[in-house]
């Protein structure tokens, strides 16, 4: 860790992982939200705004300990969405990507150009759909695997 007080903030995590049910650990995922903090401290030295994530992810992290075994389903919900908020900023601003976002991209990408191909030139539906499908899903594990290789997955 580059950042002192993230290592305060990963013993918290670690700590949360280990007091909740491995199900409620599931439900948060919480291993992804540790891969986050584990971003966010890289990036903090040279960006603003990954020094101010770190911050909410520090009361984010207190706030689920203090609920611990009372977390209602829009505690879940919350946690969802703020995790989505830090993903994005990573997303955007540092060209990550999650584990299989290329992935369903080709797949659903493969799987329209297959309906057009398989309407307009192969005249058979289904045909056209399960080949724009496994093409498609070809492609997005290809560049999962790429994008890992290069150390881009949160
Ligand atoms: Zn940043």
């Amino acid at each position: 860790m580059k950042n002192e007080h993230s290592e305060k903030i990963l013993e918290e995590v670690m700590a949360l992982k280990s007091s909740v049910e491995p199900k409620v650990a599931q439900k948060l995922d919480l291993d992804k939200w540790e891969r986050v903090l584990i971003r966010l401290d890289s990036f903090s030295p040279d960006c603003k705004e990954c020094s101010t994530l770190l911050i909410a992810y520090n009361d984010h992290i207190h706030q689920l300990k203090e609920k611990g075994q009372s977390l209602e389903s829009s505690d879940f919900i919350k946690h969802r969405h703020t995790m989505e908020n830090f993903i994005s900023h990573l997303q955007k601003e540092h060209k990550l990507v999650t584990e299989g976002t290329n992935q369903s991209i080709y797949m659903s990408l493969g799987l329209s150009l297959g309906v057009v191909f398989g309407l307009l030139f192969l005249d058979n539906l289904a045909l056209g759909i399960s080949f724009g499908f496994s093409i498609g899903i070809a492609i997005g594990i290809g560049l999962d695997v790429d994008a890992k290789k290069k150390g881009r997955t949160i």
